[in-house]
């Protein structure tokens, strides 16, 4: 008998953290690497925000807090979901916790018996099948394709739904597609909910502030109220604020989750650390203007990418409308045959060889469950981005097909 569970053998450990663990242990090693494998902006915490946490902590509170989050910040949260998404909650429907993947994980483990299935279209963020795993339910991946901008249909959801379904979960914008539902699309999904009134929703508006040109961001809640009463809305302050490392994240939702949901979490990691909380009050009620300026900076990046990996025969990738990702389809190039003599089977193996050959970190779509693409994240620098995107069309250059 092994030491380890059947539940955590089926789970597989992060993709995104895989990859960007070998950048950085090359990068140790003296090679120069530049990494697009993560999320996470590269812009630094705000000041004001920095310096809501250095008084908390010179104010003393570094003590435990509520399970739930400190009375502030789950205020916060409330007008914040208020101001912005039109949604009203009372503030013991808010829950704080150690990111929105906890949230997440909160939400799953709360609610899911074994054999459970959990609804989610793909390509998906690499955490979703794994979270429904660990939480003892069955993953149920919904296809999307690139024609239809990777938007979920809902011919699609409605054949999806079965009597074990107890969650639709939906990222928007989407992480690594960078789709994003526009009012209609959620409309329509909702009315296939209207059919199935045990199917609740787990919305993921993690890259909310992070939509494009004219694109909206609307979340399930707002658009369909009647399906407020079977939906919890996860949020966190990582991408927004450029707070990844802080780890705070937060959820609205019926009483009756967020109560277990904060069951979990009092017998897990208790809450997200005192002083981030602190910290995350300041990014919500303070100045929102650097929003803007990271949202412009972001566009940016992305037309760059988008259009210099465009340029290179093989890669093909469209223009998302949301988050800091461009999911780029490399199938033209499997088959073909890498300077030392590797054929390139899969996404994986075209992934290693960029990290070889370009010295560039991105992640394979398989780890977001769609073959034949690679995930780059535009949240770096436009000189990195330049410099990544040249090699890899160097790269690409360098092979052959026999
Ligand atoms: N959802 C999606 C789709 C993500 O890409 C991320 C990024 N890690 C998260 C949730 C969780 O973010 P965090 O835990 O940093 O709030
Ligand atoms: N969500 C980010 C990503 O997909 C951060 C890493 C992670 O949590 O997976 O790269």
């Amino acid at each position: 008998m092994g030491i380890l569970s059947a539940k955590l053998s089926a789970v597989k450990p992060s993709q995104t953290k895989a990859m960007t663990a070998l950048a950085t242990s090359l990068k140790e090693q003296g090679k120069s690497i530049i990494t697009l494998s993560q999320g996470e902006p590269d812009f630094a915490t705000p000041e004001n925000i920095s310096r809501a946490a250095v008084a908390a902590i010179h104010a003393g509170h570094t003590k435990y807090t509520a399970v739930a989050g400190i009375p502030a910040l789950r205020e916060a949260v409330v007008k914040k979901f208020q101001r912005e998404n039109n949604l009203t909650f009372t503030a013991d429907q808010i829950t704080v916790g150690c990111g929105a993947k906890q949230l997440l994980f909160n939400a799953l483990m709360a609610s899911l018996d074994e054999g459970d299935e959990v609804v989610f279209p793909t390509p998906c963020w690499v955490s979703y099948p794994e979270i429904v795993k660990l939480a003892g339910g069955t993953p149920v991946a919904v296809e999307t394709r690139a024609r239809d901008g990777f938007i979920m249909q809902p011919a699609d959801l409605r054949a999806a739904i079965t009597p074990r379904t107890k969650w639709l979960m939906l990222n928007s914008p989407s992480n690594p597609t960078g789709a994003v539902y526009s009012r209609k699309n959620l409309e329509e999904l909702a009315a296939v909910l209207r059919e199935f009134p045990d199917v609740w929703v787990l919305a993921d508006d993690i890259y909310e502030h992070l939509v494009y040109g004219d694109v909206k961001f609307c979340t399930m809640a707002e658009v369909a109220p009647d399906l407020a009463n079977r939906t919890v809305t996860v949020n966190g302050v990582s991408k927004s604020y450029a707070m990844t490392g802080w780890r705070v994240g937060y959820a609205g939702g019926p009483l009756e989750i967020i109560k277990a949901m904060n069951t979990v979490q009092g017998q897990s990691t208790s809450h997200t650390c005192s002083i981030s909380q602190y910290a995350a009050v300041e990014a919500l009620n303070g100045d929102q203007s650097f929003i803007g300026k990271f949202r412009r900076a972001f566009e940016q990046r992305r037309n760059i990418v988008v259009k210099m990996l465009n340029e290179i025969p093989g890669l093909e990738c469209n223009t998302p409308d949301g988050a800091f990702y461009v999911f780029v389809g490399c199938e033209a190039l499997l088959g073909m045959t890498t300077p030392k003599g590797q054929k390139l089977a899969t996404d994986m193996d075209f992934a290693m060889y960029l990290m070889e050959e370009a010295g560039v970190a991105v992640v394979p779509g398989s780890g977001f469950m769609a073959d034949g693409f690679i995930r780059i994240s535009y949240a770096s620098s436009e000189d990195d981005l330049k410099n990544a995107c040249a090699a890899i069309g160097d790269a690409v250059s360098k092979l052959t097909r026999a």
